[in-house]
Order: C-alpha cells, then structure tokens, then sequence
C-alpha cells in the first residue's frame, strides 16, 4: 500500500472516530416551476493535515476498513437533525453503499435513526446505485421491501451505468430514477445523448416512476429535459451541495413550496 493512502486511511480513521466528516445539501428541484422539493445529503471531509478530500474517495475506503455502516450512522444522524430544521414538506434524499446494501439489517438501522430522532420515513427518500442493486438482488430486495412498507421511497442512483436489464429493473418496487450524470452532459453533445435520454424518461414514466435528471449544468439541458417530462432535477445550474448553515439563504434565493402537499 502507498505511504499516501496509508495516510488517508490513518485520517480517516481518526476523522471518522471523531465525528468530523459531514453532510452538506443539494437542494432537488421540482421542473414544473423550478421550486426546491427537498435536499440530496452529500458526505465532506475537510481534513486538518490533508485539505479536503471527495466522497469517491473516502467512500469506498471506509467501505474497505469496515467503517462505512458506521460513518453512515453519524451521517444520516446529522442529516435527520439538520432537515428538521427545513420547511415541514422538504424530503432528505440519502445514499446508502454497495456495501451497505449487503448487510441484513440495514433497513432496521436506519429506521431506528428516523425514530430516535423524530423525522418522519415519509419523507425520506434513499438512494441506491443501480450496480449495488443488480450486485446483491435477493439482499437487496428484502431490503426495499422494509424500507418502503415504512413510507421511505427508493431512488435508483446514477440510472444507466449499472448493466440492469428491464426485467430486473421491473421486479424491483421502486419510486425514482436518478438519470446518470454522464448522459446528461451528453445532451448537448450529440443527439446519441437525447435518444437516450427520452428513452430512459419514456421508459420511467411508463413505469409511474418519478425522474430526477443529475448534474444538470446548462439552460439547454433544463429545457430539453423538461420538454420530455422530467420530474426534477439536480446540478450546478440551480446550487452545488452546502452546508446546512447555508440552506436559510439558498431558500432566500430559490422559489420553494413550503405549504403542506
Ligand atoms: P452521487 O450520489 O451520484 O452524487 C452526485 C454527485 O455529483 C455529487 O458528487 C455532487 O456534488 C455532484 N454534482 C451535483 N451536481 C453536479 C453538476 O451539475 N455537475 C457536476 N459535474 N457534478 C455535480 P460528490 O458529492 O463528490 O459525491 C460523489 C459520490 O460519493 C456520490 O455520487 C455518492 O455515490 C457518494 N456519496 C456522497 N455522499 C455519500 C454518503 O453520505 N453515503 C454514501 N454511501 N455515498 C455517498
Ligand atoms: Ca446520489
Ligand atoms: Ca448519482
């Protein structure tokens, strides 16, 4: 192992030990009037001796020295007590491994989070990478199954990098698709990326799913996608994640919908 990554992991461990490492938000935008709808928690480390390191980083490191399930705990802690600061109808999107996705009682621990700290399953939305689906059906499913009869929904994650097939995807009982960042950068590019983009929206709505476009960074993306019936959507062209001091003023500047459903 490298003397660099030895050190990584050696902060991590301390990071970790410490309760140092924690969300920020990244507001979720209803397309049909552009309102905030809720928030996306997102992992940040900012490490005294090495500055600030990604989640793609840290994630699967914590995943390979078996501390994930619990930096996940200290996260989703955090992120219940924060999004029960936002207006009452917000929903917390959060995402849960590979990894995580293989343990049994992963559902049980993140519903007993929700009760100790008060915030309410329905609002809760958990995400789930299409590959750690397709990795561990059988796990998976059972997994879903006692999330979502709790009122959580279940958003795939980064839709269209996993390899699932349609018959895979259909025996899930799922809420959302979260379109790949990659094929919206895309739909500038080529028409390739549009093709498969409204595929993928056709395919969703056909399914009663919810559609979350992610990374969307430009006018022309926003447009197409709403254009094709896209639910929601997440980039740089609305806000990048902040820390939850920083909500109250983004919700300053951004229309939201704070009256009951
Ligand atoms: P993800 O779940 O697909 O999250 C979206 C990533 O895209 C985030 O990167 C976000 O900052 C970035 N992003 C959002 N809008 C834009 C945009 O318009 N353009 C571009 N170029 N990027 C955008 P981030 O925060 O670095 O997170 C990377 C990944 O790390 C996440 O991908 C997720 O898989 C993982 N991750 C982050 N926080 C957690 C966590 O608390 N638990 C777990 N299990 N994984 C996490
Ligand atoms: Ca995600
Ligand atoms: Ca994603």
């Amino acid at each position: 192992m490298s003397s660099v990554r030895m050190q990584i992991e050696r902060e991590l461990r301390s990071a970790i030990a410490a309760d140092v490492i924690i969300p920020h938000y990244q507001p979720l935008v209803a397309l049909d009037g552009d309102r905030v709808i809720g928030f996306e928690a997102l992992a940040r480390w900012e490490s005294s001796s090495l500055g600030r390191i990604g989640p793609d980083v840290f994630i699967p490191m914590a995943e390979e020295i078996g501390l994930m399930p619990l930096l996940s705990r200290q996260l989703l802690r955090r992120a219940c007590l924060d999004a029960m600061t936002w207006p009452s109808t917000f929903t917390l999107a959060f995402n849960i491994s590979p990894v995580q996705l293989r343990d049994p009682t992963v559902g049980l621990r993140i519903l007993s989070i929700l009760a100790e700290s008060g915030f309410s399953p329905l609002r809760m939305e958990i995400e789930i990478t299409e590959s750690a689906l397709v990795e561990n059906i059988a796990l998976a499913q059972a997994t879903i199954d006692e999330l979502r009869a709790a009122g959580i929904r279940i958003a795939l994650d980064d839709f269209g990098t996993g390899y699932s097939t349609l018959g895979q995807l259909l025996s899930f009982r799922l809420d959302k698709i979260k379109i790949d960042r990659s094929f919206v950068s895309r739909l500038n590019e080529s028409n390739d990326g549009r093709v498969i983009v409204r595929a993928i929206l056709g395919l969703a709505k056909g399914f009663g799913l919810t559609t979350t476009a992610e990374g969307v960074e430009d006018a022309g993306q926003l447009a197409y996608l709403k254009a094709n019936g896209c639910t929601e959507g997440q980039g740089y062209l609305f806000s990048k994640a902040v820390p939850a001091a920083d909500v109250p003023a983004l919700l300053n500047c951004m229309p939201y919908t704070s009256a009951a459903a």
